[in-house]
């Protein structure tokens, strides 16, 4: 049997029906931007991998922290102890995010990240005594699938057979460009109307939706809204964190601080699962009490685990040198450039640019739905010229590792170009 013929009697994909998908495709190697199948058929990740690998495939910088953690300390339990490397993760974020960022919390994955942050700024105020139980998030914004970070979310088909059973969320629209005043006002009312305990979002670019942008000036006012309200603010940074956006973090393009922050996908460059949910100094301290019950009581198996931060440092230090930089402002100019050629296409309705970030929509005859057809004759047509892209709907999307060579690059863009005539 081949590797695809026995996964489809065993295994069970993510976001998949299975009656209807087509058979995965099986991965025996990767390395840098490139990944080859059991065939050995080579594919450009265009996508880094559902956005988590900015260093490539296989990093031996990365493999080699990673072992060395393995062979000292792989793991221990985070209740009662400490370690090292958890420190380390700790003083090396503080170094790199927004001031007022003082605590961190270790979890697994970016929908945990989200739990936590929720989850602590419901009991935020039901350590201070306040009836406050609402959730705001953005429309069509996606946080992850586990209850609260679901109930967050507003990508209806993901979520749809679990209506009546979420806590309170309510939504407001996102403040693209010429309908931030409708998105301020949509605000302003929802505190009016509830009791609300935070706002969540996914700074500058929702990257579910289909890398939907908006302006740093629109956050801070949305920021600046909520503050005046005391409602806690959480920037939901697990796709837009570590160099997506072209700075370290969305939030370093904003004048307003948020009061948590989630991160994971690129936090340990695509090895090992993890993720961190950080806090300001004044959220802990309502949880710091001689009550007992007033403590988080949140914790996950492998909190904090060694090896995952011992990678984490690994990639921030790799983020952090020059070259790392560099490639990231190289891919940049080179969208920009892409761009320009391609915006006055007919067939082209918007293009948009932020940092790696690179979103095409493209013209369709009918109204095309998530899965619909269009996507579908895209993917299939990226995936056999040998380029990794996971169109949303119509809209194609490019988020490469940033050591992609220019060819691969220009191999990626040449296919786009190609897939637009096409459809
Ligand atoms: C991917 C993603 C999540 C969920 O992360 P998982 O690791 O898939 O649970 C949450 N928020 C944002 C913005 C994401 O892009």
């Amino acid at each position: 049997m081949t590797l695809t013929e026995k996964d489809n009697q065993y295994l069970w994909h993510p976001y998949t029906q299975h009656k209807t998908s087509q058979t995965p495709i099986a991965i025996s190697r990767g390395e840098g931007a490139l990944l080859w199948d059991e065939n050995n058929k080579e594919y450009i990740d265009a996508i880094a991998s559902w956005w988590v690998n900015p260093f490539g495939h296989s990093n031996k910088f990365i493999a080699d922290a990673i072992y060395k953690q393995l062979t000292t300390l792989e793991h221990v339990l985070f209740g009662g102890f400490t370690h090292e490397p958890a420190i380390k993760v700790a003083e090396k974020l503080m170094e790199i995010l927004p001031k007022n960022q003082q605590k961190i919390f270790f979890s697994d994955n970016g929908s945990t990240a989200v739990e936590v942050a929720i989850k602590v700024a419901l009991q935020y105020f039901f350590n201070k005594g306040e009836k406050r139980t609402t959730i705001i998030a953005f429309e069509n914004a996606f946080h992850g699938d586990t209850f609260a970070a679901m109930a967050a979310s507003g990508i209806s088909f993901y979520t749809q057979a679990f209506q009546g059973m979420f806590i309170d969320v309510v939504r407001i629209p996102v403040p693209v460009k010429g309908q931030e005043q409708v998105s301020f006002e949509a605000l302003e009312n929802v505190i009016q109307q509830n009791n609300c305990a935070g706002f969540i979002f996914e700074p500058l670019v929702q990257g579910a939706a289909g890398m939907v942008m908006y302006e740093p000036e629109a956050l801070a006012k949305l920021i600046t809204i909520c503050k005046e309200n005391n409602i806690l603010t959480i920037a939901d940074e697990v796709m837009t964190g570590f160099g997506k956006t072209g700075k370290t973090f969305a939030m370093d393009y904003v004048s307003e601080v948020a009061d948590m922050m989630c991160l994971s996908k690129a936090l340990t460059g695509g090895t090992i699962p993890m993720a961190i949910t950080t806090f300001t100094q004044n959220i802990f301290e309502a949880f710091y009490d001689d009550d007992i019950n007033k403590a988080l009581f949140h914790g996950h198996t492998f909190t904090a685990n060694p090896t995952g931060c011992a990678a984490a440092l690994a990639s921030i230090d790799l983020l952090q040198t020059d070259v790392m930089q560099a490639n990231i402002e190289r891919i940049n100019k080179s969208h920009l450039e892409f761009q320009k050629k391609i915006e006055n296409h007919p067939k082209v309705i918007t293009v948009r640019t932020l940092g790696v970030i690179f979103a095409v929509e493209i013209k369709s005859d009918s109204e095309e739905s998530y899965y619909g057809s269009m996507r579908t004759k895209l993917y299939n047509f990226f995936i056999e010229n040998g380029v990794v892209l996971r169109p949303v709907g119509n809209i194609v999307y490019i988020l490469p590792p940033y050591i992609m060579t220019d060819e691969q690059l220009q191999k990626v863009y040449a296919t786009i170009e190609e897939a637009i005539e096409m459809v």
